[in-house]
């Protein structure tokens, strides 16, 4: 019985490859030191994985940026803007692609399906001329086997790396990507062949887009595609790999009726329904590489579980033709268990991380030859047993509340033109009342001060005056520059999901649980593992303590349930609706809390909502119709003179617009500069919309002052469309991330323009 792993995180344990890219970048070192690191790095995860027992072990899931822009390097795809002149692509041009340089920018980024990952979005015309430009994947092979280690070269398949891809600039409308695919594959064949004469027995293609909602021709495509590569792959076993969700019906047709086709992996932790259409047919002679091992989570597998299924599947396609595999690339989990010291015993026995899932994977293979690791089996049953049971993870009451919240509703009482006006009563504010999204630039000072704190360097009498001077520099600034709604500037905030998780109950935290995010960037989300409570008001000294500063509305700033939620590692053992609402119940309490200590404007920040989104659209009803629950719970005890704002990053909303609109807040402050005022269209189009809105008027994301008649003029493009006496004024997002050197000039401009605009209507 084999073991397979579909690909390993690059970063290393400690992140070594992140500070090798960055020392890269600033010119401290050069492209050997970086080259060095990242095969030692490979070595070591290649030697780990052959140390654990896996059979099936992957190479060329290592990238230097992102596996997509590997393959756009593979294929020589490089848009002309870049000034490629041919020959293998090296660091220059591959991180030009990747950061874009002095004179050009970067190729556009965006999410690998649903995970937190960004990959470069190939950009393909008719005029892009492919050749084979990008040796890695037969250099990491042969790099391997000087190790004495034979690996299955894995690539982005060609169907799906054209479906991941988006029409060069002139033919957005009109360019069908798919058209490509005769050009490309000459240029996988070379691949192949070299592979093959290497010495691969085994190749792996990614077609992770099996799982989206296709149509008829694109699935016709895959057909196309493999059976045009079918004889240069002959001599070579090929593996078909899907991750992510089930696969579709009609796509488990096509896939399992590709030719030339040696096996098929399937993610069978969030495709449960692929282990349907699996028992109801399996192509015979074919491997079948099941997914059981969530790549995607830090939990521990439940092996008596995972084994039974394994065997279940046994039956159906044979003893020597059943893979056991992770259920994706381990890519989108933490990297090693070993190096979490401040962990207690008992949540640590819970986890596993990428290092621990390789072995649990190899445990399973093991076990269905019969030679069953007594003992590891025995601790895994023990850590799932002490996991279900634990009062730790069971808070009986928090169940209770959060069960009675599905189904029923939560809304409101008054409706928001009437709240709008019983607000506007106490508040008093101007038209085009401006405000900000909550932070305020992070010195170097500041996050010193935080560190000492937590590091018991200086006394919480210290560290509250420090904040506290820092709240009123930013309340006397604001009041300064005539801003109407202000914010204390969160600086006692690090992360805005951290901050609030260390505050509640039913939150982990590691030292090293990072995850790639893009390029060299990784987060380290907080681990949910059992029932969320809040046994102490979160915000509200902060938040009096800077509304005694000033006469201005002060607004409390949360972290709303969603974004909470979608920004950590979720437990496994309940739906995630069910970990919602209970996080909800605890934002709630929070709410109340502000709301009685006199703050009358709180803003709710749902900056993740749209992220959580299912790949498919058939789960879109179902998440949205939960997710926007969630929110209205958190507020639906307030009284109707107490404002209700939320903000949401990226402007991408015009498909769930009747869901924003849903959440009935009082007030929606959202990102639209960056996006040619994709959102106005939305409201061009006859949307109605009465609560109040504020299209962020500038981008916060660049350095870039604007001038106020930038953003006078556009402020009138959203009074065209949208009511003088629902606009608010303000930027983009937080400006957490600016110096006061941008954000003093800025929001002068944004002041002047909101002022500006007053007189004429
Ligand atoms: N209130 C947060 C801030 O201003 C919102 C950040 C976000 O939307 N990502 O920093
Ligand atoms: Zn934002």
């Amino acid at each position: 019985m084999a073991s397979h792993i579909v690909g390993y995180p690059r970063m290393g344990p400690k992140r070594e490859l992140k500070f090798a890219l960055e020392s890269f970048w600033d010119g401290k070192s050069s492209a050997e030191d970086l080259e060095k690191v990242s095969a030692d790095l490979r070595a070591s995860i290649w030697k780990q994985m052959s140390d654990a027992g896996i059979k099936y072990i992957p190479s060329n899931t290592f990238a230097y940026y992102d596996q997509v822009l590997d393959t756009t390097a593979l294929l020589g795809a490089v848009p002309p803007r870049y000034n490629w002149t041919g020959g293998e692509i090296g660091f220059s041009t591959y991180f030009s692609m990747a950061r874009g340089n002095a004179s050009v920018p970067a190729m556009e980024m965006t999410k690998w399906f649903d995970t937190n990952y960004h990959f470069i979005v190939p950009e393909l015309g008719p005029d892009v001329t492919f050749s084979y430009a990008s040796h890695k994947a037969v250099n990491e092979y042969n790099e391997a086997k000087a190790l004495g280690i034979d690996t299955v070269p894995v690539l982005v398949g060609p169907v799906s790396y054209l479906l991941l891809s988006k029409p060069a600039k002139g033919v957005e409308k009109t360019f069908n990507l798919l058209s490509l695919l005769d050009k490309i594959l000459p240029i996988y064949k070379e691949v192949i062949g070299e592979l093959k004469a290497a010495g691969a027995s085994w190749i792996q293609f990614d077609e992770p887009t099996l799982v989206l909602d296709l149509e008829a021709h694109q699935l016709e495509a895959f057909t196309k595609a493999y059976a045009e590569l079918e004889s240069s792959l002959s001599g070579v076993n090929v593996l078909v790999e899907t991750y992510f969700a089930d696969v579709p019906a009609p796509a488990y047709k096509t896939l399992t009726s590709l030719s030339g086709i040696s096996g098929f992996g399937f993610d069978l932790i969030r495709g449960s329904k692929t282990l349907d259409l699996i028992k109801g047919s399996f192509p015979s002679g074919k491997y079948l590489f099941a997914g059981v091992v969530d790549g995607r989570n830090i939990w521990a597998n439940d092996l008596a579980a995972s084994l039974t299924t394994l065997q279940s599947l046994e039956g159906i396609v044979g003893k020597d033709k059943l893979v056991v595999s992770t259920s994706t690339s381990l890519l989108h989990t933490a990297v090693d268990l070993v190096n979490e010291t401040k962990l207690d015993k008992e949540i640590k026995s819970w986890l596993a991380f990428a290092a621990q899932k390789v072995v649990e994977v190899n445990a399973l293979a093991k076990a269905l030859t019969g030679a069953k690791d007594e003992e590891f089996f025995a601790a895994n049953a023990a850590a799932q047993a002490s996991r279900k049971s634990s009062p730790r993870v069971n808070n009986e009451a928090v169940q209770k509340a959060a069960a009675a919240l599905k189904g029923s509703e939560h809304r409101r009482a008054t409706n928001v033109s009437a709240r709008l006006d019983a607000q506007q009563k106490k508040l008093n504010l101007p038209i085009l009342p401006t405000t900000t999204i909550g932070s305020f630039p992070q010195t170097i000072e500041l996050r010193r001060v935080r560190r000492e704190y937590k590091a018991k360097k200086i006394s919480e009498e210290e560290y509250t005056k420090a904040i506290k001077e820092e709240i009123n520099k930013v309340v006397k600034l604001q009041e300064e520059l005539d801003i109407d709604v202000l914010v204390h500037g969160e600086p006692e905030r690090n992360d805005m999901v951290e901050y609030f998780g260390e505050q509640l109950s039913g939150f982990a935290f590691t030292a090293n649980g990072w995850v790639q995010s893009y390029g060299s960037r990784c987060v380290k989300p907080p681990i949910i593992y059992g029932d969320v409570s809040r046994p102490n008001p979160m915000t509200v000294f902060w938040s009096t303590a800077a509304q005694s500063m000033t006469k201005r509305p002060m607004k409390g700033m949360l972290t709303g349930p969603v974004t909470i939620l979608n920004w950590s590692f979720v437990r496994n053992d309940q739906p995630r609706f069910e970990t919602c609402y209970q996080i909800a119940l605890a934002i709630k309490d929070e709410v109340e809390d502000l709301e009685k200590a006199g703050i009358t404007v709180i803003q709710i920040d749902e900056a993740a909502l749209r992220e959580g989104l299912p790949l498919r659209k058939a789960e879109h009803a179902f998440y949205l119709d939960w997710a926007v629950h969630s929110f209205r719970i958190t507020n639906v005890g307030v009284e109707d003179t107490t404002q209700i704002h939320t903000h949401m990053c990226y402007s991408n909303f015009n498909d769930i617009i009747h869901s924003i609109i849903d959440m009935d807040a009082d007030v929606i402050t959202i990102e639209n500069s960056r996006s040619d005022e994709k959102l106005l269209s939305v409201f061009r189009e006859g949307v109605k919309y009465g609560a109040g809105i504020g299209p962020g008027v500038y981008d916060i994301h660049s350095p870039r002052i604007p001038s106020t008649e930038e953003i006078a003029d556009r402020i009138n493009k959203m009074l065209a469309v949208l009511e003088t006496n629902i606009l608010w004024v303000n930027p983009d997002c937080g400006l957490k991330t600016r110096k006061y050197g941008e954000v003093k000039p800025a929001l002068e401009a944004m002041v002047s323009a909101a002022k500006l605009l007053r007189k004429e209507l």
